[in-house]
């Protein structure tokens, strides 16, 4: 479907859970941050109706987000259902890589195609550090495994504050070039002032290119990451909240102050 500034609309980014097993400075600084009762989190069923609903309007690819979406039981049958659905042919997930290990060959065998993993820094104390006690050497075994299972390609989504010529950024670089992973960097955003780049080595936050819709953790389909509109697939049905959103996309983003990365899934 086309927005009404002509772009087409083909991508649905859906949010699993706001759960995370991480604290990254930048998205959960706060150990108790508040997260979704688990009845407004959507079940599996909403969540493949809505993924349906998109396939029927034209969408082909799906991206599963978090949160964490690894930390949500039962993400293997949720791919599953998905990679039923004719017309999605590009399934794919972003994880922080902690639990990839033991999941990347279920996944794989369920259907998802392809992972994004986020890694910004290769440097184990930086890392412990950036994330509040996070181990990199799970993460580096988790990529392993998802080279092993033949995802393709593997990116590494490289968080930086203005560049990648960052030292942490570097680094990555450079280990991305040593195991022939692509890297995109990411420039720290910020919802409440509406600051966001172009993904370096992507499209994200290119609004004149923007082809995507995203479903949040509590079942609200978004035209846009920075802005606060959402409807509500439990309230509106999942078809009707898809065109409401797509009719509603903004010409470029603004702010968003009604939630979270974690509940948008970035
Ligand atoms: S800010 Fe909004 S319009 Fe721009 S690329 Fe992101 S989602 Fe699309």
């Amino acid at each position: 479907m086309r927005d009404p500034f002509g772009r087409t609309i083909t991508y649905l980014r859906i949010s699993v859970t706001d759960r995370c097993n991480l604290r990254c400075r930048y998205c959960m600084p706060d150990e108790c941050a508040e997260l979704l009762p688990r009845e407004r989190l959507l079940s599996y069923e909403e969540i493949t109706d809505v993924a349906r609903a998109a396939a029927d309007l034209g969408f082909n690819k799906v991206r599963l987000t978090g949160g964490e979406p690894l930390v949500r039981s039962g993400i293997v049958d949720l791919v599953k259902m998905l990679s039923g659905i004719g017309g999605i042919d590009d399934l794919s997930m972003t994880t922080n890589g902690v639990l990839l290990e033991a999941y990347a060959a279920p996944l794989a065998e369920a259907g998802l195609g392809r992972v994004n993993i986020s890694l910004d820094t290769v440097n184990p104390e930086r890392y412990r550090e950036l994330t509040f006690g996070g181990d990199l050497s799970r993460v580096l075994a988790g990529i392993r495994a998802a080279m092993q299972v033949g995802f393709n390609p593997i990116k590494l989504n490289c968080v930086v504050e203005k560049s990648s010529d960052e030292t942490d950024a570097r680094e990555v670089a450079a280990y991305a070039l040593r195991e022939g992973l692509e890297v995109r960097f990411i420039r720290n955003m910020n919802l409440e002032q509406g600051e966001f780049w172009v993904v370096q080595g992507g499209i994200g936050g290119n609004c004149e290119l923007c082809n995507r819709l995203r479903l949040s953790s509590d079942g609200l389909v978004r035209p846009c990451l920075f802005s606060d509109v959402g409807f509500s697939v439990r309230e509106l049905g999942a078809r009707q909240a898809i065109i409401r959103a797509i009719d509603a996309k903004p010409e470029s983003g603004e702010q968003c102050r009604t939630t979270t990365f974690r509940r948008i899934g970035g």
